[in-house]
């Protein structure tokens, strides 16, 4: 990359630092932050490849949307409010309509959370698109993947399966109004930050259902060592999702499509039962949907019962990385 390009580069990718916790931001080797003596620094990292991560013809501000949204959905899966981002993006060519709108809509994003990005790299190749996330949570509340004890509720916060029949409308051109939601979810999800913020003062563990519920609830258990009975009568469904049934599937809900293909970046996390009913207010505050979907067990097994009460299985469980 010549220095033309490094500079226009530059000018897409440095927003005015609005952090006082930022020492050095761009224009050195490294970046430099503080972290206050009662906090704890969380950090995720996420990639997202054209024609793997999103349809190779979405917009560049659908692509800067999700590429940070997906980053601050793992740091709200453990309490963290985000702090600074790095961002190291590959680019098939330099094209300046394409820059302007990505950085416009990144920093639309970046300013809503108040996140200073502090640092990147830019090389030439197939477009792809790294966002490193740092964020902050108080000492010892971090929400963690194996801290679900037999007993607890399992809750999800908005609905699932919107993003999937936005994925499949969208791939297989249905052009249905009706589905609009659904394709608006798959591009524009959203992280649930101020939630998971305060959930920290009532949940010990929790996860981002990024893989699929079957998958990210799998993990879990995988690390609390324990199981789930899983109600799919209490699975969260929009009208958009329950539509799409209705009219391409002869009104069955397929399971396994709404539970295992991902990309919803809702919540899914545990509760001790005495704290049910603070977290229900604070959800109602926040004006999200919150759904009780089941209890953790001691079986080791992750048991889905339809309404008919027959357990049903699920072959393939999330989205998978290779
Ligand atoms: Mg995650």
């Amino acid at each position: 990359m010549n220095n033309s390009e490094f500079d226009l580069i530059k000018k897409y990718f440095t927003f005015p630092v609005t952090r006082d916790d930022v020492l050095i931001a761009s224009g050195d080797d490294c970046a430099s932050v503080s972290v206050p003596d009662d906090k704890q620094l969380l950090i995720t990292t996420d990639t997202l490849i054209a024609g793997v991560h999103f349809p190779e013809k979405t917009s560049p501000e659908d692509i800067a949307y999700k590429a940070i949204m997906v980053n601050l959905s793992d740091l709200a899966a453990m309490g963290a409010t985000p702090s600074w981002i790095t961002l190291a993006i590959s680019l098939p060519a330099i094209d300046q309509s394409w820059l302007t709108a990505f950085s416009q809509q990144l920093h639309i994003v970046l300013s809503r959370f108040n996140i200073s990005l502090i640092g990147g790299d830019t090389t030439r190749g197939p477009l792809s698109i790294t966002i490193q996330a740092m964020g902050l949570c108080d000492k010892g509340k971090v929400l963690r993947r194996d801290k679900a004890r037999p007993g607890d509720k399992i809750y999800v916060t908005g609905e699932l399966g919107d993003a999937v029949v936005g994925l499949h409308s969208v791939l297989n051109e249905l052009d249905d109004t009706a589905l609009l939601p659904c394709i608006h979810r798959l591009n524009r999800p959203e992280a649930r930050v101020s939630f998971a913020e305060q959930l920290t003062d009532y949940s010990v563990c929790a996860i981002d259902v990024s893989d699929g519920l079957i998958a990210d609830l799998g993990h879990i258990l995988e690390a609390s060592q324990c199981g789930a009975s899983v109600d799919l009568s209490a699975i969260p469904l929009s009208l958009s999702v329950q539509y799409f049934f209705w009219n391409y599937h002869n009104n069955v809900i397929d399971w396994p499509m709404v539970l295992t293909q991902g990309d919803d970046y809702e919540l899914c996390f545990t509760l001790d039962e005495k704290n049910q009913a603070a977290v229900i207010a604070l959800a109602e505050q926040q004006q999200l949907r919150l759904s009780c979907i089941g209890e953790i067990t001691e079986s080791g097994e992750l048991l889905c019962f339809d309404e008919a009460q027959q357990a049903i299985h699920f072959s393939e469980t999330g989205f998978k990385h290779f």
